[in-house]
């Protein structure tokens, strides 16, 4: 803590890994030796740089950028680029440190990174946000390259914002390395299921867990928050497999639906029109727009948070399960606080951490790269049956790794544990580097 003073979110990250650990280390005496701990919480680089650009009245806007390289044990740095006003080094950290594990248990090479602005990409132009993106680009190419570092996109940054990106990477390189950017768009080196795999990905791990009861999405009532990429495409496998969403939300409030999303309206609004969530309530009768409360309020038997960190605390997890909550599974990162996890996993309900349950959309992201390194592109019916492989392997990987280590059904120490097994293993390996 004395050595990365008021980075919270950071803090709480290690924190919660390193809980579990405890064991692990026990069974590996050279760990201590190597300090393989300290070393696997300091980044290897951290790189931040101004973002000048000119909005459209003409004055000129000074951002700041990150890019947190945190570990290439696996692989390349791979993670996404975050554009919200609330990013700061401290939550560049967290979203870094998560990736190591979670890119980790995906099983494929890459390494953890992440990287953004607190550009706030609401409320402005395309121009705007082209600019913006061009800016940050022109300092963060350099450090870039499918075999060093490989970003994508993360909350306020999708196919429009890669694309920018991807555009302004090109033209100052002279180069079209595919492989240096992934959530990229069909026509120019993306993989289909990419936009789908973080939201497929969170049900089809939701799913693996409740069928370790017993049970399926079959008749459940869902909740999803957000209603960006991630909660999208979560709505859209929930209903697939005969679950009903009957609520989702934004930052400012949250619609309840009985009848159940109809994810056309909801698309229109949130893809197309870039609206609000309350745009949803007056084109639909059987929708109701709630802007105080909480979304956890609604009685549902699975959640599922997919907005942003710590946006589920304890009180509200209480209050899920006094309502009969049987699953949560995290599609966002960090979302519910360690109070609130706590809650879950005293209560027996089955809860599957973002590390683990959200890990469907880098791992597409490594399929994107193979695609990119072979200079194929896969169907979507492929595609999608290696993503669900992959979550049914996180899955069971997290629960084995759990039952060997004496706390079977707690995903939080499966996720953890085989996380950082494969991670050490290469440090190890590597020597003091
Ligand atoms: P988007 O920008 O597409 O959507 C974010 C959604 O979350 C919006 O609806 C936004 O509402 C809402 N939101 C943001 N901040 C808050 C807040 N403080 N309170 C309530 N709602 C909020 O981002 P994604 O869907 O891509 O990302 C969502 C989460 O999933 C993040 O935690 C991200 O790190 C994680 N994730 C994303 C992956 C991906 O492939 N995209 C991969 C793995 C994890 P508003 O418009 O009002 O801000």
């Amino acid at each position: 803590v004395a050595r990365n003073p008021g980075e919270a979110e950071f803090h709480q990250a290690v924190r919660e890994v390193f809980e579990s650990l405890e064991p692990v280390v026990a069974r590996h005496p050279e760990y201590i030796d190597s300090k393989i701990l300290e070393r696997i919480c300091e980044p290897e680089r951290q790189i931040i740089f101004r973002v000048p650009w000119v909005d459209d009245k003409g004055e000129v806007q000074v951002n700041r950028g990150f890019r947190v390289e945190f570990n290439s044990a696996l692989g390349p740095y791979k993670g996404g680029l975050r554009f919200h006003p609330s990013v700061y080094l401290g939550v560049i950290k967290f979203l870094g440190f998560e990736q190591i594990f979670k890119n980790s248990l995906t099983g494929l090479p890459i390494g953890g990174g992440k990287g953004g602005s607190d550009f706030d990409p609401r409320g402005k132009s395309d121009g705007e946000v082209m600019r913006f993106c061009q800016s940050f680009m022109t300092e963060l190419y350099r450090h870039l390259g499918e075999y060093t570092d490989v970003p994508a996109g993360d909350i306020g940054v999708g196919g429009r914002e890669i694309g920018y990106m991807f555009g302004q990477y090109k033209r100052i390189t002279n180069r079209y390395e595919s492989g240096v950017l992934t959530g990229k768009g069909i026509a120019w080196g993306g993989s289909l299921v990419r936009t789908e795999a973080t939201g497929y990905g969170t049900v089809v791990f939701a799913d693996e867990m409740l069928k370790t009861r017993g049970e399926s999405f079959d008749g459940k009532r869902v909740t999803v928050s957000g209603s960006g990429n991630v909660a999208i495409y979560a709505i859209e496998k929930v209903h697939q497999l005969g679950g009903t969403v009957i609520g989702f939300s934004d930052s400012t409030g949250y619609i309840v639906d009985e009848a159940g999303v109809d994810l056309d309206l909801l698309k229109q609004i949130k893809e197309v029109e870039r609206g609000r969530v309350s745009d949803y309530a007056d084109r639909r009768q059987s929708a109701t727009y709630q802007s105080n409360g909480s979304i956890w309020d609604v009685p549902v038997d699975v959640a599922l948070p997919c907005a942003t960190q710590n946006e589920l605390n304890g009180e509200q997890a209480a209050t899920l399960i006094r309502n009969g909550v049987k699953a949560v599974a995290e599609g966002a990162n960090m979302p519910t606080t360690p109070e609130g996890i706590r809650a879950f996993q005293e209560a027996k309900i089955l809860y599957g951490p973002g590390k683990a349950a959200n890990a469907g959309g880098v791992a597409t992201s490594a399929l994107e790269m193979q695609q990119n390194a072979s200079r194929d592109s896969w169907s979507f019916e492929y595609t999608e049956e290696r993503l669900t492989s992959i979550m049914r392997n996180i899955h069971d990987m997290c629960a084995e790794t759990a039952e060997s280590y004496g706390a079977p059904g707690d995903y939080v120490v499966g996720a953890n544990i085989a996380g950082f097994e494969k991670v050490a293993a290469a440090m190890q390996a590597f020597g003091l580097v």
